[in-house]
């Protein structure tokens, strides 16, 4: 999108410890690197490792995120993270409504629209992610599919700079298998088309992610489809080679 500014965002899933912070010491100090100067970049690691990454990579051009955050500020809630955790920690993204998140953990729209604000309201960008089944696509419901998540998942105040939304087809991720050029382009006009209708001059600008086996090998077609404004990328992040493979696509 014009005047939109690349994002390639890692997600690094149920993976990594401590010595995985060196693939982060490797992205960042890849000289002539694209990120930082023609694009922006980003990896969620496991909340494990927000506070360790966000230290490591302090004053660079590679942000830290979080996975996923509780709608809830705080409270009684064993086992989760809060956003202001998250930000506290460091992190200055939060990805929500992933589809696995989606899945094992069965978050719906309204409830991934409530971690958005939660996001938010401590500070972080939210990285909304939204994406049809297999099935959905096989019925030809794709575009259906993906408006209703839109509208249940994205909140009221979303504006380009607080909200960055991710499409991930659910059978492209963690597959090898990814849609066609053309079938991205479709999807990704109709995001455009209806962030611009609800959001008007914001939703013009607000960042639109292709995810789904996003590797070296596919990044430079994936990543030159219209509205196409950055990726996220899910097994190919997990070292630093491949993620920074795939940023030289710009
Ligand atoms: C993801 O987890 O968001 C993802 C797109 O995974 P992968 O790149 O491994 O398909």
């Amino acid at each position: 999108t014009p005047d939109v500014r690349p994002l390639v965002a890692g997600n690094w899933k149920m993976n990594g410890t401590g010595e995985s912070l060196d693939e982060l010491r490797m992205i960042v100090n890849r000289p002539n690197s694209a990120i930082g100067e023609k694009i922006d970049a980003l990896i969620c690691v496991p909340a494990t490792l927000v506070f360790r990454a966000a230290q490591s990579v302090e004053g660079e051009a590679l942000s830290i995120g979080g996975q996923d955050c509780h709608f809830k500020k705080s409270g009684a809630h064993t086992g989760d993270i809060s956003a202001e955790m998250l930000k506290d920690a460091g992190a200055s993204h939060v990805i929500v409504g992933h589809s696995e998140r989606r899945t094992d953990h069965g978050e719906t729209d309204a409830v991934v629209n409530a971690k958005a604000k939660a996001g938010w309201d401590a500070g972080l960008v939210a990285i909304i992610c939204v994406g049809e089944t297999e099935a959905q696509r096989k019925a030809g419901s794709t575009l259906d599919v993906i408006s209703t998540q839109l509208a249940g998942s994205i909140p009221d105040n979303a504006n380009a700079r607080n909200t960055i939304i991710a499409y991930e087809p659910v059978w492209a991720i963690g597959t090898g298998l990814t849609p066609t050029a053309d079938d991205v382009q479709q999807v990704h006009a109709s995001i455009r088309a209806a962030l611009e209708k609800r959001f008007a001059a914001d939703g013009g600008k607000m960042r639109i992610l292709y995810g789904g086996s996003v590797k070296p090998a596919n990044a430079v077609e994936l990543l030159g489809v219209a509205n196409v404004d950055g990726a996220l990328v899910g097994g190919a992040s997990l070292k630093a080679a491949d993620f920074l493979a795939i940023c030289e696509a710009y």
